[in-house]
C-alpha cells in the first residue's frame, strides 16, 4: 500500500477503486489495485497489493524488449538519436547509462557518437560507476519505487551530471491507441504529466534544464505521446519535498469522466460479446491495444466461453496463460484465422486490424467490430 504521493508525500484526496481495473487470474501481480491521484502534483499512480519484489519478479519474467521488429527498430533508432542529440546539445558527455530500457540499440548508437555507454536493467546488481549522463526512456512508468530509481540516478551520476527521462504523457492519453487512460493497467504504475515529472526531479535534488512534450513513433501507424525532462544533478544532497501547488489545469476532470465512461462502455462490450457468443459467433477474437478493458473482458468470461483464437497487439497478456490457450500477437506472420468463422474485433483503431485480417484472407463480411472509445 502506497497511499501517499510518491512525489510530494502528501495524502491524495482522490482514489478510484476497480472496477474498471482488474487482471485475469494467473497473473503474477495482484488482481486489483487502486488508482490514486495527487492534486498538488497532478500525478496518478497505482496503489497495488503487489510489492517491489513482486514487480521485480514480474519484469524479470516478462521482459518485452525482444519483441521489436525491423521497422520498429528503425523508429527506435531515430528516436534514440534524437534523445542523444538533445543530451549532448546541453553539454558534451563522454559516458552515458541507459537505465531501464534494455538493449534497444541505444548503446550502439551512443558508441557511434564516441560516447561510452552501458545499460542497467531489472535484475542487475548495481550500477558500479559514475556517468556523465543517464537516459531513462519509457521505463519510469513501470517503476514500483521512484525513490529507488532516483537513488540510483544520484549514485550513478557525477555532480552536475545530466538526467534525461521520457515517459508516456498522461495529458495525452486520449490520443494513444489505448484510448484515454486504458493504460492504467498493472504494468504502468506511474502516470506523469510534464509538471509532475519536473516536480519529481526537483524533489530528488535535480535542477530542471529543459522539458517538453513530443510524439514518439512506435509503429508505422501509432505515435506515443510522451513528456520528457532534461535535468542536472544539483549539489544538494537531497532536496526537501518540492513546494508544489495545485496545477492550473488538473487532469482530474478528464480522468473522472473516463472512469464513468469506461464503466458504461465495458457493460456495452460485455453485452455485445455475449450476444455473439450465444449466437455461435466469435470463437475468434481480436483484442487490440486495449489494456485494462481487454483483461477485464477475459476475466468476466466463464471458462467454457473463452475464444479459441485470441490476439492482442501488445503487452497485456505476456506472461498470462489464458485457460491454457496460446496467445498470439498480431503480426505479418499471421495466425490461425478461420476464413469461415466470424472474427470479432475490439479495438480503438480497428481499421488497421480489419486491413490486417483482409490481408490474411478473412472476408470483410465475416468481421464484426466493437469500436472501443467511440463514446469518447
Ligand atoms: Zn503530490
Amino acid at each position: 500500500m502506497r497511499p501517499n504521493c510518491p512525489i510530494c508525500a502528501r495524502r491524495p484526496f482522490f482514489a478510484c477503486d476497480p472496477p474498471p481495473f482488474a487482471a485475469v487470474p494467473g497473473a503474477m501481480l495482484a488482481q486489483r489495485f487502486t488508482v490514486r491521484y495527487c492534486p498538488h502534483c497532478d500525478f496518478y499512480w497505482n496503489d497495488s497489493a503487489s510489492g517491489a519484489a513482486d514487480y521485480e519478479r514480474y519484469y524479470l519474467a516478462a521482459n518485452k524488449h525482444h519483441a521489436r521488429n525491423e521497422q520498429a527498430r528503425r523508429l527506435d533508432g531515430a528516436y534514440f538519436r534524437r534523445v542523444q542529440r538533445r543530451i549532448v546539445a546541453a553539454r558534451p558527455v563522454r559516458s552515458i547509462l541507459d537505465y531501464g530500457s534494455g538493449d534497444l540499440q541505444f548503446e550502439a548508437l551512443a558508441r557511434e557518437r564516441g560516447i561510452a555507454c552501458s545499460s542497467f536493467d531489472v535484475g542487475a546488481p548495481s550500477i558500479g560507476r559514475k556517468f556523465d549522463a543517464i537516459a531513462c526512456l519509457h521505463a519510469m512508468e513501470h517503476f514500483y519505487s521512484l525513490d529507488t530509481a532516483f537513488g540510483h540516478f544520484r549514485a550513478g551520476l557525477r555532480p552536475g551530471g545530466l538526467l534525461y527521462i521520457a515517459v508516456p504523457d498522461a495529458a495525452g492519453y486520449e490520443r494513444t491507441y489505448y484510448g484515454a487512460f486504458n493504460a492504467l493497467d498493472l504494468e504502468h504504475i506511474n502516470h506523469f504529466t510534464t509538471a509532475s515529472l519536473c516536480a519529481l526531479a526537483r524533489t530528488h535534488g535535480f535542477d530542471v534544464l529543459r522539458s517538453g512534450r513530443a510524439d514518439r513513433p512506435v509503429t508505422a501507424t501509432v505515435d506515443y505521446p510522451e513528456t520528457w525532462v532534461l535535468a542536472q544533478r544539483s549539489a544538494r544532497r537531497v532536496a526537501a519535498p518540492a513546494a508544489t501547488r495545485a496545477p492550473a489545469r488538473s487532469s482530474l476532470a478528464t480522468f473522472s469522466a473516463y472512469c464513468e465512461r469506461s464503466a458504461r462502455e465495458f457493460d456495452a462490450l460485455l453485452g455485445w460479446y455475449r450476444a455473439r457468443r450465444s449466437a455461435g459467433r466469435g470463437r475468434q477474437l481480436v483484442l487490440y491495444g486495449l489494456g485494462s478493458p481487454a483483461l477485464r473482458l477475459l476475466a468476466a468470461l466463464p471458462e467454457g466461453s473463452l475464444p479459441d483464437v485470441l490476439a492482442d497487439g501488445g503487452k497485456a497478456f505476456r506472461g498470462v496463460d489464458v485457460a491454457g490457450r496460446p496467445v498470439v500477437e498480431i503480426s505479418a506472420r499471421g495466425t490461425h484465422w478461420d476464413a469461415n468463422a466470424t472474427v470479432l474485433v475490439v479495438a480503438v483503431h480497428w481499421r488497421a486490424i480489419v486491413e490486417f485480417l483482409a490481408a490474411q484472407g478473412v472476408p470483410s463480411k465475416r468481421i464484426e467490430v466493437f469500436e472501443w472509445g467511440r463514446a469518447a
